[in-house]
């Protein structure tokens, strides 16, 4: 028997556009007047990193931003051939294939530079590196003031090319006055070693430090956020396009008495005939459980819903009583999107945009739009 079994559609998925990431790339390339390295660690904060890296392969980009070699070796083997850059320190067994693949590290200690060397040397290559330099952030980086004797340790170094100086802003949405003089000491810390040629690469900003702040003597930016359509500063949001819409569909509405639980602990006991619709996703999706009870709501047949009680590993509870137009089974339904912004989610739950977008789950399905 050749029976062909139906396949259904996914319950919970996530729509992105790869044309506004695009715009939203433009975008960056245009407030920050620098090339730029795309920041596409944590799978492209979720939104897939192969497709993602394949989209903005022919976009004129320096570097894609990755968090360790896994994630380098990814857009490797999804034919992706951009330069990449290990945004953070390395660990010692993570070095030889840095090496062998020509991958570019930021280096934080001798210790770094020493064995980076004695592996290109082995190779017989000479290795392009940054220094990362720490003017504030406090995770990695040489401290300011050792660079000068740093730089002429390095310079006995003959298989390591010193190719750019990176730092890292920790609250440039958060703190501007601290941030301006994280700039300036960037600056200060770049003439000292010699001025802007001294390093073909210099880098600082994220996405709020290039939307936010005058980074001329940089010529890289490393925006991440910003490409998925978030902007850290809410004053710059109505520049970009909404990349993600996390959607789902009603599998299930009904009408419960007044008095009636809704949800695990039953935070929430309706105060009339209720009719509720249950959507088919939930936390196991990467929606934020955090949410319930602090006013969520969700976009179903051209307006919000609030949701009722916790939301559940699988599945969400909405009020839809006063829908004009009823609410059916099998209804789309935006968790956020265009109509429904991912930041207000965020706010709600009190989490940050970032950890969302990182959280959705692998069983949520990537649906790409060109
Ligand atoms: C994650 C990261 C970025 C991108 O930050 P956004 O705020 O998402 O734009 C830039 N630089 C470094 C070093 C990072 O770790």
């Amino acid at each position: 028997m050749n029976e062909v079994l139906p396949i259904s559609p996914p319950r919970a998925w996530a729509e992105i556009d790869l044309a506004a990431m695009k715009r939203n790339l433009a975008v960056a390339r245009k407030a920050s007047g620098c090339a730029l390295m795309a920041v596409v660690k944590a799978g492209a904060y979720g939104h897939g990193l192969e497709d993602v890296a394949k989209a903005l392969s022919t976009e004129d980009i320096v570097f894609f931003g990755v968090a360790n070699v896994g994630e380098a070796r990814r857009i490797r083997e999804a034919g992706v051939d951009t330069r990449i850059y290990l945004l953070g320190a390395t660990w010692s067994e993570e070095r030889p294939e840095i090496v062998a693949r020509d991958w570019t590290p930021c280096i934080s200690s001798l210790t770094e530079a020493a064995q980076f060397d004695a592996l290109a040397a082995a190779a017989g290559k000479v290795l392009k590196v940054h220094l990362a330099v720490d003017t504030g952030m406090g995770r990695g980086g040489f401290v300011a003031d050792h660079l000068p004797e740093v730089m002429r340790e390095l310079a006995a170094l003959p298989n390591l090319e010193i190719e750019g100086l990176g730092s890292h802003l920790p609250s440039a949405d958060e703190d501007e006055e601290f941030t301006r003089r994280q700039f300036d000491h960037y600056r200060a810390v770049i003439s000292e070693l010699g001025g802007p040629d001294t390093f073909k690469w210099r880098h600082l900003s994220n996405s709020a430090g290039l939307l936010g702040y005058d980074g001329t003597v940089c010529n890289l930016a490393r925006p991440g956020l910003m490409l998925y359509g978030v902007s850290p500063l809410p004053g710059h949001q109505e520049k970009l396009s909404t990349v993600m819409s996390l959607k789902s569909r009603v599998t299930l509405v009904r009408t419960l008495p007044a008095g009636h639980g809704v949800s695990y602990g039953r935070q929430f006991v309706t105060t009339r005939p209720t009719k509720v619709a249950t959507v088919g996703v939930g936390y196991g999706d990467g929606y934020p459980r955090h949410i319930s009870g602090k006013g969520g709501e969700v976009w179903i047949r051209g307006r919000r819903f609030p949701i009722l009680g916790r939301v559940t590993m699988d599945q969400t509870m909405v009020d839809v009583t006063d829908a004009d137009d009823d609410v059916r089974e099998g209804d789309e339904v935006e968790m956020f999107g265009p109509n429904l912004p991912v930041a207000e989610v965020a706010e709600k739950a009190g989490v940050i945009v970032w950890e969302v977008f990182t959280g959705i789950t692998p069983r949520v399905k990537r649906c790409y739009k060109e």
